[in-house]
């Protein structure tokens, strides 16, 4: 397994977490058997958003000993009031599911202000008692750290802007980042995704990932196969479906993502997840899938490393991703994406200019001036 820093938490997590939704109505053997694969392949991070008691209970009575070993995110305002899941901004609702979740793990790790995703979501939480209440748990040691969950780039936007939270669950995948940022993404995915929609990297998403990568606020990743449809032949909205790893792979290299979290009900599931971590560079290349599209990509880096290797031993990629934070405010770069720079082992400095990454390029980066511009903004 590999581990990466979820933003300011300082905590790492295993770069592929679980999503329990789907252990919801299982039996406590099921349940039982997909938490301890999961644990035996190295994963730390589960999220647990669902608000029924039995499910919640299965999976504490499956960890057992071992809850200090691993790390949940909790959602504050997920509740079932009518018998599906639903979401509640009302103290009193929202204490009484949180509470009970405290009461079976003991503390929650990430305290996830729940589906952050309209304006009347933003009001309920930050204009009300809610967010006093966030702070509250975390000042108490309930919750260790403060995190949201959110679909919409634009709120997300705003709720990160706020300060208040250290990370942020969001829905990523290729097909959502083609969308315009005002589309519904769960109502897009509800209906079947919509190629005819696709229109380019929607920039309001890629400055949401990159303002999280300058402001050290870790990202974890929901919704990474699109509930299934960009993997499978028949609801892919590319011209051949996506791979796992291919999908894995994508949201794993947007910039500030710690964690993606890969929905498993089984022993066999969580094997399946974590093969990506021993697939090749070619098996997780999700290129084909863009070149095949209108091409409104040229010129900007995607961060897919199609270009590697290099011979300086440049993760182009990585220093790509770092300059593009860096444009977003040259004169004032955040000391953290400054020391992730400098922790590279190459940065732009090193390029001697030979060009082969240019001739790999699918989207036509001016690779040689990118490193250039790197080697001078961070120096
Ligand atoms: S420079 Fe081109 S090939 Fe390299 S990571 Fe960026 S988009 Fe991909
Ligand atoms: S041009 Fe620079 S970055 Fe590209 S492969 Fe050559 S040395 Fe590496």
């Amino acid at each position: 397994m590999e581990y990466r820093e979820i933003g300011k938490t300082g905590k790492k997590s295993s770069v592929i977490g679980m999503g329990c939704e789907h252990l919801d109505g299982k039996p406590y053997e099921q349940v039982k058997e997909t938490i301890d694969a999961a644990i035996e392949n190295g994963v730390n991070l589960f999220d647990v958003f669902m608000p029924g008691n039995e499910v919640r209970q299965n999976i504490a009575k499956a960890l057992g000993q071992r809850r200090s070993e691993v790390m949940l995110q909790g959602h504050i305002g997920s509740t079932d009031l009518r018998q599906q899941y639903d979401i509640s901004r009302d103290l009193p609702t929202v204490k009484k599911y949180f509470e009970n979740l405290l009461r079976l793990f003991g503390y929650i790790d990430f305290g996830m202000m729940f589906f952050i995703d309209s304006e009347e979501d933003y009001q309920g939480v930050f204009e009300t008692g809610f967010v006093d209440y966030i702070q509250k748990l975390k000042q108490q040691g309930d919750i260790r750290h403060i995190g949201f969950s959110s679909h919409n780039p634009i709120m997300a936007e705003r709720v990160v802007k706020t300060g208040v939270p250290e990370m942020m669950m969001f829905s990523i995948n290729l097909a959502f980042d083609l969308y315009p940022a005002d589309a519904h993404v769960l109502d897009e995915l509800g209906q079947g995704l919509n190629k005819n929609a696709f229109c380019g990297l929607d920039p309001k998403r890629a400055a949401l990932y990159t303002l999280c990568e300058q402001r050290n606020v870790g990202v974890t990743v929901m919704k990474t196969l699109g509930a299934g449809k960009l993997i499978s032949a028949e609801h892919t909205p590319f011209d051949k479906p996506l791979t796992v790893p291919q999908c894995i792979h994508y949201a794993l290299t947007r910039p500030a993502v710690a964690s993606v979290m890969i929905g498993c009900q089984s022993r066999k599931q969580v094997e399946d997840a974590v093969q990506y971590l021993s697939a090749s560079a070619e098996e997780r290349d999700y290129t084909h899938v863009m070149t095949t599209l209108r091409n409104d990509f040229k010129g900007n880096c995607v961060y897919c490393s199609h270009c590697q290797p290099c011979p300086a031993g440049i993760d182009i990629a990585t220093v790509n991703k770092y300059l593009d934070i860096a444009r977003l405010d040259r004169q004032n770069i955040s000391p953290s994406v400054r020391s992730h720079y400098a922790g590279l082992s190459h940065g732009g400095d090193d390029c001697i200019a030979c060009g082969s990454c240019e001739k790999r390029c699918p989207f036509g980066v001016s690779i040689i001036k990118n490193m250039a511009e790197a080697a001078a903004l961070f120096q």
